[in-house]
């Protein structure tokens, strides 16, 4: 499906809406300076464009200066309540501020935040969150809802457009998969901000995957969001994983890189396809650069020579298993046959050459 195009904003050096890439966002957990660079060198490694820290204090904001010099990236400070903590973020030369002018208090604080990211050229993301919903729309809708978030976002946005800003990006977050795909069904056919998408408090690496390929990845298959995180209770880089996976699945995904289709095995298969299939994902993850440009190679892995041929034959690298070993392909054509314990190897030799 064709995609919605939203109006263009800047975070630091990265452009999302519009036509550009769909950002890929990640947040730190780790408390300390040393902690917060780690894992932010980590995921600029692993392929993240985007960043976000929680700013709860003083503390924290002190440390921006010093994280903004060592990481490359664009770097989100993510405020609760505290006005000030988002002026002192906006000074310390963060990219953009997550903040609800909801939650913030008086409208002389929503002004002061509007016009330090206006004057800095700062997008503010305002961040609904089923979790979190103000407790007047609350009363008004009864319970949380598709539409109840839809009327926070509003007049979360309203609160900032009263004084002229509108850099802003917006996302509607929720536990519930149908829940989210609709608040940004609805917000995305009234408004064109960009929309970062996420399915909060997903769960672990395997069940927060699913629900952030089904809600992430549907609404971006339908042409909605601009850029995206996919909350795990897992180690960080894991949510550019599989983010990254979540973009090549539903044909969003702009960069370099290797996908792999691989068959489910049956009885035919005489080769151990599974252990082939991970340990090639594995040292793709781990030997390949994460590059943004460039093209999405297709590497098929499969049992037989039922599907086997005409799969590999369609993917730009492939191989068709038998007995004991697989027989290549390169671009359509069977170029030589390898030994099972050397398809990986063969495959990621044919995979540098392509790439
Ligand atoms: Fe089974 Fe062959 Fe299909 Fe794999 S490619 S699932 S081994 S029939």
């Amino acid at each position: 499906m064709e995609r919605r195009i939203t109006r263009q904003i800047k975070i630091g050096s990265v452009a999302i809406g519009g036509n550009n890439p769909i950002a890929l966002q990640s947040m730190t957990n780790a408390r300390d300076y040393d902690g917060i660079l780690e894992q932010m060198l980590a995921l600029q490694n692993a392929g993240c464009d985007i960043v976000r820290l929680a700013v709860p204090d003083m503390d924290t904001v002190r440390i921006l200066g010093r994280l903004k010099e060592n990481v490359a990236m664009p770097i989100v400070a993510d405020i609760h309540f505290d006005y000030r903590l988002a002026l002192e973020s906006a000074h310390a030369g963060v990219d953009k501020i997550r903040i609800n002018p909801g939650n913030i208090g008086d409208l002389d604080r929503i002004k002061a935040v509007a016009n330090i990211c206006a004057q800095k050229g700062l997008p503010i993301r305002i961040g609904v969150n089923g979790g979190s919903l103000e407790s007047d729309i609350l009363q008004k809708y009864g319970e949380v809802s598709a539409d109840a978030l839809m009327a926070s976002a509003v007049k979360n946005i309203q609160l900032l457009e009263k004084f002229d800003f509108d850099n802003i990006v917006v996302s509607i977050k929720s536990s519930s998969v149908p829940m989210m795909m609709a608040a940004n069904q609805i917000f995305s056919e009234k408004y064109d901000y960009p929309l970062h998408l996420g399915v909060t408090e997903a769960g672990t690496l395997k069940s927060g995957t699913i629900k952030g390929a089904v809600g992430i990845g549907g609404l971006l298959a339908g042409g909605i969001g601009d850029t995206i995180r996919v909350s795990l209770t897992a180690p960080v880089v894991e949510e550019i994983h599989s983010g990254r996976e979540i973009l090549k699945a539903s044909g969003r995904y702009h960069g370099g890189g290797v996908e792999i289709i691989s068959c489910p095995t049956c009885a035919r298969a005489s080769v151990d396809i599974i252990a082939i299939a991970n340990e090639l994902e594995m040292q793709i993850e781990h030997n390949l650069p994460h590059t943004t440009r460039g093209k999405l190679l297709k590497v098929a892995v499969m049992g037989c020579a039922v599907n086997g041929p005409g799969e590999a034959r369609e993917a730009d690298l492939g191989v068709a298993c038998g007995n004991g070993e697989g027989l290549l392909f390169s671009k359509g054509r069977p170029t030589h046959k390898v030994l099972e314990s050397e398809i990986v190897s063969a495959l990621m030799q044919e995979i540098s050459l392509l790439q």
